[in-house]
């Protein structure tokens, strides 16, 4: 088994396509020299070999043999020795995982540097950037394999830099640096009580070891939860040759992206810094230079040449690459050179517009385009923008580094973020700069501020990719003493106060305030289109009032799969109508009452169905216990009382009387409709009106789908078509009925339900509910032990149980098509828009889904996904 792959532009093992086992990074280091790209040459260990060091814990003897090998190899390519006193080769050891986890695991730069390789790397190149590799590399090795704590090594270095006036290492001279090192090597000594390994051998294995066994780490494995990555894929380890960035002012080091990734703008996009190594731009610590544009320091100015080859790269690797590009590079003494690339992170506004655009210029198909589309990112671009009628004073500006509107009240540490997400508050993330160990703080707050770093530090590239607002370089932020408050200028806000943050515009505003949601943008449009032409399944939503229909439509919804029609009674201005009409024992009472209800449900029914024009629009007739809509308060039972000229005492009586041990299984649904027939000849009546009202004033053409709740025999149903049909008679209205599928008997006696039933519609909440015996409801308390224990993979409210709920799904269509070949299906539970559960309702055969407003567009997304 081969253990070890090379990389170099005349010798190359690897490529693009062998990322399981060279992990993204060395593939495509790989690749890069393929196709003639300017690397450092090195080798990759496979992620097979850290599968196996996550067993054993060590590395294996034959591994360390073919390091031994490979890097004779690499010395004799560089033509510099390993361990040599006078032209030592430095390498670096860098973690590179299959799927990318930015800043997660290891990486240690300048390995082989020693007391003696220092004095001949000075001879070569200069005291100064001799002394300042070392500094590097004692304070990497220091935290990453001998595990000290960071903070340690860069007070020495604030301090040192504070009584000298520098702004960087770059600024310090060769006799502090010297002072550096020898207090960097106390320091080793104090704490580990050996003194700093001098052997470069040792040095090269310990750092192998240590960056397979950071694959492991705490934040690591916390990251890979978060994003569903699998703990066996295992990193691989790259040893790749040193190239100096910090070597002097004709050399830097720098992040580039070959479009903007916060708005996709086809427009390079870097940062970088003169005499410096790579992690110091994204570590946050400096405040980087742009690569071009207005400023004065910029890479096309003070780099002209390398510039223009750099731009070359870009296209290059984009090209070949087919997606936006996150390139990691290093200039040494006026020659370029590419560290990594990758398909870089970006908003969901970036992804959308960076698709549209690279269909249109042919490099990618329509289909290709939607395949990439994350159904996730596609979600973030629906998310609220701030109101801007509102006009509220900003009191701190920073760079916009990942868009969006969060507010909540300030918390300056991780931990603290983690707190208040368990309580379920809302919390804003204030950090000097984040760093890998606060990505569960991250994930748990709603928005991130940090006073330093740039738009490709740790806090922008985190945040990006989890959708969530965030401000870099806050001006002027000063975090308080004991992380008690933060000020800014005049201005102090202390912690548990909140503020509110637009991530587009960097703008910081206290308190907490309201939001709209965003005008979608041109292309977002063009991708609708794309899903449209593409998917094969309709896509409905649920909305149950004009103003849900109103919102329905904008989203692109092809109908409406589930108009509750309960939901328009509770409104303020007409529960009292139906209350009226269960508590009322005169006729005439009950008369009055239903007229008034009929009224209204049919003004809103041809609304909703004059927004709907003529698109289909299913409408459940009432579903829940009647006792739902009774009051429990005193005040209101006292009115209601007196309404009806009746004693509190007889009105308490009456909900008494209605009110059911499980309701939920109880006098509900068609039931309501066997005992009760006239509330459900009201609702037939302000159904068909509407839809005849419609056409006589607006010409427009609408066929009800009249749907009806909780089936469970033939009988029912016939009674209620009955029903239906006596009272259309009185209308030239043309509709259809059908009914919802939601009890396991329903299913099981599909095939004598489609003799009367047009259409099925699949309710997958109440059909979980009851085929599993499993409450809503109660479930939450246990679920959790049930997903722990292996017994559900998912919460089956959340994710369709395929296994069960599903089985009962295929047997009803089977059953229903072998009486009506022709029965429209559908499905109108919250699965509707679970991408899993979607793919199983489209390989049933459905015709549509249905699912909230503000899921229609997802949904369609993850339709069109399945049908190319
Ligand atoms: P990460 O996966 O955290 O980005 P990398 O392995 O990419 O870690 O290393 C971090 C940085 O170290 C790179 O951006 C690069 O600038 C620098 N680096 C890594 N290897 C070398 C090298 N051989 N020569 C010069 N700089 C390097
Ligand atoms: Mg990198
Ligand atoms: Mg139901």
């Amino acid at each position: 088994e081969k253990l070890i792959y090379y990389f170099s532009q005349s010798n190359c093992e690897g490529n693009a396509a062998m990322r399981n086992l060279l992990g993204g990074k060395g593939a495509n280091l790989a690749e890069m020299c393929n196709i003639g790209i300017p690397v450092p040459p090195g080798f990759t260990i496979s992620t097979a070999v850290c599968q196996a060091y996550c067993q054993d814990n060590e590395l294996s003897c034959d591994l360390r043999n073919e390091i031994k090998n490979y890097m004779a190899m690499l010395e004799s390519d560089i033509g510099c020795k390993f361990g040599d006193s006078n032209n030592p080769l430095l390498v670096s050891i860098r973690s590179g995982s299959v799927n990318s986890m930015p800043g997660m695991l290891d990486t240690v730069l300048n390995v082989g540097l020693n007391d003696a390789t220092v004095v001949g790397l000075a001879k070569k190149s200069g005291e100064r950037f001799a002394y300042d590799s070392y500094c590097r590399f004692i304070m990497m090795y220091s935290s990453v394999v001998l595990q000290l704590d960071h903070h340690l090594f860069q007070d020495i270095v604030d301090s040192e830099q504070q009584k000298s006036g520098a702004k960087s290492l770059a600024d310090l001279n060769v006799d502090v640096l010297k002072k550096i090192v020898n207090d960097f090597k106390e320091i080793v000594c104090e704490k580990t009580g050996k003194h700093f390994p001098q052997n470069v051998e040792e040095q090269l294995l310990n750092s192998v070891n240590a960056v397979f066994a950071s694959w492991k780490n705490d934040r690591a494995v916390s990251y890979r939860r978060i994003h569903n990555i699998p703990e066996n894929l295992g990193t691989a380890v790259n040893v790749q040759a040193m190239v100096f960035g910090n070597l002097n002012d004709n050399s830097a080091t720098g992040v580039i992206f070959t479009r903007n990734p916060s708005t996709g703008e086809k427009k390079l996009f870097g940062e970088f810094l003169v005499n410096a190594q790579g992690e110091d731009v994204v570590s946050g610590v400096y405040t980087p230079m742009p690569i071009d544009g207005e400023q004065e320091s910029t890479m096309e100015k003070l780099l002209p040449s390398v510039y223009r080859e750099l731009c070359a790269v870009c296209e290059k690797l984009e090209r070949h690459n087919k997606d936006m590009q996150d390139i990691e590079f290093t200039v040494q003494d006026g020659k370029l050179w590419i560290l990594q690339t990758r398909s870089g992170k970006r908003t969901a506004e970036a992804a959308i517009r960076i698709i549209v655009d690279m269909v249109e210029e042919g490099a990618i198909t329509k289909e290709e385009g939607i395949l990439r589309i994350d159904p996730k990112t596609f979600d973030n671009l629906l998310h609220p923008v701030l109101d801007v009628k509102i006009d509220q004073e900003v009191i701190g500006k920073g760079l916009p580094a990942s868009p969006g509107v969060a507010s909540g009240y300030v918390v300056f540490s991780a931990s603290d973020a983690e707190k208040a997400a368990e309580q379920g508050k809302k919390v804003i993330l204030v950090r000097s700069e984040t760093s890998p160990e606060d990505i569960n703080g991250m994930n748990a707050a709603s928005g991130i501020v940090t006073a330093r770093g740039g738009m490709t530090s740790h806090a922008a590239v985190v945040t990006r990719g989890m959708g969530k607002p965030c401000i870099c370089s806050l001006n002027g932020l000063y975090i308080g003493k004991d992380e008690k408050f933060l000020s800014m200028g005049d201005i102090k806000v202390n912690k548990g106060e909140s503020i509110t943050i637009n991530g587009g515009t960097g703008e910081v505003m206290l308190g907490i305030l309201p939001t709209i949601l965003p005008e979608l943008s041109q292309e977002f449009k063009t991708i609708i289109n794309w899903v449209d032409e593409i998917k094969t399944v309709k896509v409905r939503a649920n909305a149950d009032t004009p103003k849900d229909a109103k919102i329905a439509k904008e989203f692109g919804s092809e109908g409406i799969g589930l108009c509750r029609t309960e939901h328009m009674f509770f409104a303020s201005d007409r529960i009292e109508f139906i209350q009226k009409l269960i508590i009322a024992d005169d006729e005439n009472e009950r008369t009055n009452a239903l007229n008034k209800l009929e009224e209204m449900q049919k003004s809103d029914f041809k609304e909703i169905f004059s927004i709907m024009e003529g698109r289909e629009v299913t409408i459940r007739l009432l579903d829940p216990p009647l006792h739902e809509f009774l009051p429990h308060n005193q005040s209101i039972i006292e009115k209601i009382a007196k309404s009806l000229n009746k004693s509190v005492e007889s009105v308490k009586n009456k909900i008494a009387q209605l009110s059911e041990k499980n309701p939920m299984l109880g006098h509900r649904g068609c039931r309501l409709a066997i005992s009760h027939p006239e509330i459900y000849g009201m609702q037939i009546r302000a159904i068909l009106s509407a839809a005849s009202e419609l056409r006589k004033e607006k010409k427009i053409e609408v066929k009800p789908e009249i749907m009806i709740p909780f089936i469970m025999s033939e009988k029912e149903f016939i009674l209620i078509c009955e029903l239906i049909k006596k009272e259309a008679e009185n209308f030239d209205v043309n509709y259809s009925i059908g009914t919802m599928i939601e009890l396991p008997r329903a299913a099981l006696i599909a095939d004598k339900l489609a003799k009367h039933a047009e259409f099925f519609s699949f309710g997958t909440n109440d059909l979980t509910q009851t085929t599993m015996g499993l409450s809503r409801d109660d479930s939450v308390n246990f679920l959790d032990s049930y997903k722990e224990s292996n017994i559900f993979k998912n919460d089956p409210f959340e994710v369709l149980d395929v296994e069960g709920v599903g089985e009962l799904i295929r047997i009803a269509i089977e059953r229903g098509k072998k009486t009506r070949k022709e029965i429209k299906l559908g499905i109108c539970g919250e699965h509707g828009a679970n991408p899993q559960s979607i793919e199983f309702f489209i390989k049933s055969g459905v015709d549509y889904v249905s699912c909230s407003p503000y899921r229609v567009l997802v949904a369609k997304l993850v339709a069109a996904q399945l049908s190319i």
